[in-house]
């Protein structure tokens, strides 16, 4: 395969293709538009063909025209983030998720169109939008969301002035295991260990005040790695070998009776230097590095759970199926929780819910920057284009915006409408 073919192939993959589903039937028809999706996907094919004609492969959709001259490499992390969620949306089974809902069209108090504002961190969004909140499933709700978070966690820390220590809960594993059951096994063992008067008297011991736990995931050679973060805060300093020992020897046991084996060595990990403890915060659900995903899989090394959704949305059968894995396994799971009046003395406001976090933002005040109709969305969402958008606007705002929807605005979008008439005024039908 020659390098521009691999390129048009991954930004096939990044755009995502398909055609549309009738969850957005139904969200087009509520904001006053019906929705053909039989004859939208003739148009796609049409489109595909009208593309073909730089004598490039015929299977690639239209945004690979407007998009293939781009390096994806070298874009913000944000326009990729967008670019995932267009992939993700797409992937096996994820109708069955909100993330396959996300960034469709949903007027916010009568308004008929979509905004693109710069918000007053210089972040850029779109408003009027149903987003889907899912901090496991969607690249861009969660990384809203953990953004939160982590500005807590850090918060927590500083305003406290208590001492800290990071503990890890791991369990052995093997590619046989799924998901679903070394997660269960895991929570299970970590919430008997926290529970009952050998817990208290552990507090008590070590003067630990409040507290943090977190899950996190990722996948390598021997399968699954679920884990859960413990952070502690106490008033005095922590002594790490005591603390590992104690522990060890009850999760180990609570492991054992699920039929499950931690070591005493690998099962907990204790660590208290102000290094690990910021570390770990700052890097609290971080999408990370999206590139070169398939290298560092053939390395062997282990993948996030971000870097397994690239791998997936690029066509990997494999991490297709454990992307699917992973969203059964996680879903309505919290991925922070802090401990019973934990918050009240670590000087944190009333703890907001993922989806408070996400609502918050709409309603903050911003900059316009330019605004989209819903048509217009339409094809914006279902051509894979919100990451180009979003470039754009980064490096040359508005008009850069405009420039690129004029391309749009002619040929391709009066195709999408005239020749399916894929949308009529909800009037005209019944
Ligand atoms: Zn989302």
């Amino acid at each position: 395969m020659s390098a521009h073919e691999d390129k048009i192939k991954r930004a096939h993959a990044l755009a995502g293709g398909g055609s549309l589903s009738n969850s957005r039937s139904f969200e087009a028809s509520r904001a006053g538009y019906s929705y053909n999706s039989t004859k939208a996907h003739d148009i796609q094919e049409r489109m595909s063909e009208s593309v073909s004609d730089n004598g490039h492969s015929s299977s690639c959709n239209h945004s690979s025209l407007l998009v293939s001259n781009y390096e994806y490499n070298f874009r913000i992390s944000s326009s990729k983030r967008y670019d995932l969620l267009q992939g993700i949306k797409k992937l096996p089974g994820m109708k069955e998720y909100q993330v396959s809902k996300c960034m469709n069209f949903f007027p916010v108090n009568g308004k008929r169109e979509i905004e693109l504002v710069k918000k007053h961190d210089q972040q850029l969004a779109f408003k009027n939008l149903k987003y889907c909140s899912s901090i496991w499933l969607c690249p861009v709700c969660s990384s809203r969301i953990a953004s939160e978070r982590r500005r807590e966690l850090a918060s927590a820390v500083e305003k406290s002035g208590a001492y800290t220590a990071l503990i890890t809960f791991t369990l052995a594993h093997s590619k046989r295991d799924n998901l679903k059951d070394l997660l269960e096994a895991l929570r299970s063992a970590v919430n008997k260990v926290k529970a009952g008067r050998w817990y208290e008297g552990f507090l008590e011991k070590h003067e630990i005040i409040a507290s943090a736990s977190s899950l996190e995931f990722t996948h390598g050679e021997k399968g699954w790695h679920p884990h859960i973060h413990w952070l502690i805060f106490l008033n005095k300093r922590p002594d790490s070998e005591a603390i590992k020992s104690e522990l060890s020897v009850r999760f180990s046991a609570f492991l054992e009776k699920s039929g499950y084996y931690a070591s005493s060595f690998h099962g907990i990990d204790v660590r208290a230097t102000r290094k690990d403890v910021s570390g770990y915060i700052s890097k609290w659900n971080v999408i990370h590095e999206l590139s070169n995903v398939q290298a560092k899989r053939a390395r062997g090394s282990s993948l996030t759970s971000w870097q397994l959704a690239q791998l997936a949305v690029s066509g990997d059968k494999q991490a297709q199926a454990l992307w699917l894995e992973y969203a059964r396994a996680t879903y309505r799971k919290k991925a922070l929780t802090w401990s019973r009046g934990a918050r009240d003395l670590l000087g944190l406001d009333e703890e907001k819910d993922d989806d408070e976090i996400i609502q918050e933002e709409e309603r903050e005040a911003d900059e316009h920057i330019v605004s989209f109709e819903p048509v217009e969305w339409y094809f914006i969402l279902d051509n894979g284009l919100i990451g180009e958008i979003h470039h754009q606007a980064r490096i040359g705002g508005a008009q850069a915006v405009n420039e690129f929807m004029i391309r749009i605005r002619g040929k391709p979008l009066k195709e999408f409408l005239n020749n399916a008439q894929n949308f009529t005024k909800e009037s005209e039908v019944r």
